[in-house]
């Protein structure tokens, strides 16, 4: 008997899941793609945030709704502006591996204040993050949920 409480087990438990557990696909768009291509994408994949990836299928950068939404304000030809133009790009890209724990995922979205992460895999280059899925305040909620299920008294 570890002497320790149901509140202390339950904490435990959710101090160790790993984003692997919860993310979803990832939504990618190409670096050349115009807004409009985007805009498009974002609403059939029904996703509010999409990655930008370059001719090496390596994140490029990160394209959040009010990012479209801003570029589409003005008079301008959506269908000639190319995304690279408007996404939030790299090195200023936030990331997460799927051994990350969850909880952390929930800090840095707090932190900078964003919806998504893209989960990248393990790599040491930093110019050549391959994006592998996405962890979002959904899949967080989610998580929430199930072990909401686990609280005894
Ligand atoms: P919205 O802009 O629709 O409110 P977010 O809060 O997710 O959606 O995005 C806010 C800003 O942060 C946007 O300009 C977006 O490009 C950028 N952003 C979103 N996700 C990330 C990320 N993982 N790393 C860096 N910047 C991001």
């Amino acid at each position: 008997y570890t002497g320790k409480t149901s509140a202390q087990l339950l904490t435990e438990k959710i101090r160790q899941i790993q984003v692997k557990e919860y993310l979803s696909m990832p939504v990618l768009v190409q670096e050349d793609a115009t807004v409009y291509d985007a805009i498009c994408t974002m609403f059939l994949e029904d996703v509010g945030t999409l990655f930008v990836v370059n001719k090496h299928s390596k994140l490029a950068g990160v394209l959040s709704r009010k990012d479209l939404l801003r570029a589409s304000m003005g008079n301008q030809d959506l269908n000639s502006i190319p995304v690279s133009i408007i996404m939030t790009r790299m090195p200023n890209i936030t990331v997460c591996s799927k051994e990350d724990l969850l909880v952390e995922v929930a800090e840095k979205l707090i932190d900078k204040q964003i919806d998504a992460l893209p989960v990248i895999k393990n790599s040491t280059d930093e110019d050549a993050f391959e994006v592998i899925g996405r962890i979002t305040k959904t899949n967080i909620t989610k998580a929430l949920v199930d072990f909401s299920g686990d609280a005894i008294i």
